[in-house]
């Protein structure tokens, strides 16, 4: 069910060589986003499912609306509706009660001059009548008889219009769309029991380290346990994908490259953890190199320098593949900052770019420029002004600060030290992990 291997597909050097200055050594995080956005094609596979199931599903196509909502005019309130030619500006109008129109229970008669009909919220608007005053300002007057005070209502008030939410024809919902909770509830609304959505996108996943133990092994001198597996396991199940945990692999040059084919034929995107970084045992690149189109990247960033990003092909399937770093805040920062995005595009979503907000710093950073750094903030309220703090330890491989965190502080290559007081851009948690 993985891809088939692609025919006609641009290279990477076909995408960096329309780049002026590309430089793989050096390369601005920007720039990296954009030859993953460019080079990566959409996975084209749907299937119909019951709309509740369908929450966090990327929407296959458009749902265009069957019917009008509402169906008919009617009441935005429980009151009286009459006709709005009844109204005389200059004293009280009197109407007399010729019925009731509950929700679900039309008025079936006519509505006169100097009549009108009491009518509850949803309620079909009478024959006739083409305004409501709210029950709370119309002045009961013996049993069958109310009246409308002057000035309070005019022509129209409190009525809904046919269609006036969605009308017939015209599309409720865009395709791409990742399904929300009203998305759900508005494709109720129309009578509309399944959608068809894209399928999930298979993603494999290992870690890579001589020194990695499982949960379960005892850990020796020198070894820790894998922490990236379990965070990558959190952000992909997040982010809807079906998830092939295949492990650790020791850093063995046959037992790697078993590993990335088992992965690549299996799956539509592979994501390795550590064996990337300058320094590291050269075989890992190498067998990546030899799978396919690949690219290893120094990104101007920290955490996260070293990536490598492209396709790779093994027993006529290709996958995509991403080798994000070992250290584990790395692993998280390239993924929401990389991964995400390409993960989000490859299952047709029309992902918009994380939100930012711009706060006020509430103590100095450090910050070399050239460079995006993303440090592990705080944001806290204080006299109702939004501000943000640092974790304690930004060191790339302590993932408590990570987890003490709320939020990224995304520090920008033109941006040096920043001051107390400085504002700079945060990228929420809440909603993304
Ligand atoms: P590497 O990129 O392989 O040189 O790894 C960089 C650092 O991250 C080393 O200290 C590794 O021990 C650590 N590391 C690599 N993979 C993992 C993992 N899966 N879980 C926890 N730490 C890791
Ligand atoms: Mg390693």
């Amino acid at each position: 069910m993985t891809n088939p291997m692609p025919e006609a597909m641009r290279t990477l050097s076909d995408i960096t060589r329309g780049l002026s200055g590309y430089n793989p050594n050096g390369l601005p995080v920007e720039q990296a986003q954009k030859i993953i956005r460019d080079f990566i094609v959409p996975v084209h596979s749907v299937e119909k499912i019951a709309i509740r199931s369908a929450l966090q599903r990327v929407l296959a196509e458009d749902i265009v609306s069957p019917i009008d909502v509402p169906a008919h005019d009617n009441s935005a309130m429980d009151g009286y509706a009459f006709r709005s030619s009844d109204l005389d500006g200059l004293k009280p109008v009197a109407l007399r009660v010729v019925g009731s129109a509950y929700a679900g229970q039309a008025f079936s008669g006519s509505v006169g001059t100097g009549e009108c009909v009491k009518i509850m919220t949803g309620a079909v608007m009478p024959e006739g009548c083409d305004t409501v005053i709210q029950q709370e300002l119309a002045e009961a007057n013996g049993k069958d008889q109310i009246t409308v005070p002057i000035g309070l209502i005019k022509a129209g008030d409190n009525r809904r219009f046919r269609g006036e939410d969605l009308s017939a024809g015209k599309p409720a919902l865009y395709k791409g769309r990742i399904i929300r909770p009203a998305d759900i509830g508005l494709m109720a609304s129309l009578g509309i029991a399944e959608v068809p959505v894209q399928r999930r996108l298979r993603v494999a996943f290992f870690s890579t380290g001589d020194e990695l133990r499982s949960l379960g092994e005892p850990l020796e001198t020198g070894s820790v346990y894998d922490s990236n597996r379990y965070t990558l396991f959190g952000m992909l199940t997040r982010l809807g994908c079906d998830i092939i945990d295949m492990g650790v692999v020791k850093d063995d040059p046959a037992l790697l490259e078993a590993a990335v084919r088992e992965a690549c034929e299996n799956a539509d995107a592979v994501i390795t953890s550590g064996g990337v970084s300058v320094g590291a045992a050269d075989y890992t690149k190498q067998i990546m190199a030899r799978l396919g189109d690949m690219a290893f990247w120094q990104i101007g960033m920290r955490p996260g320098r070293p990536m490598a990003f492209g396709r790779i092909n093994s027993g006529g399937k290709s996958a995509y593949l991403f080798g994000l770093p070992g250290n584990p805040v790395a692993v998280m920062v390239t993924f929401y900052f990389f991964v995400r995005d390409a993960l989000l595009h490859m299952m047709g979503a029309s992902a918009s770019p994380l939100p930012q907000m711009r706060v006020t710093s509430a103590s100095a950073i450090g910050k070399k420029s050239g460079r995006t750094e993303y440090q592990r903030g705080i944001l806290f309220q204080e006299e109702r002004e939004w501000k943000v703090r640092i974790t304690g330890s930004q060191g790339s491989g302590i993932l408590r600060s990570m987890s003490e965190a709320n939020c990224m502080v995304i520090l920008h290559p033109e941006q040096g030290d920043i001051e107390a007081g400085d504002t700079v851009d945060v990228v929420l948690f809440e909603g993304l992990v």
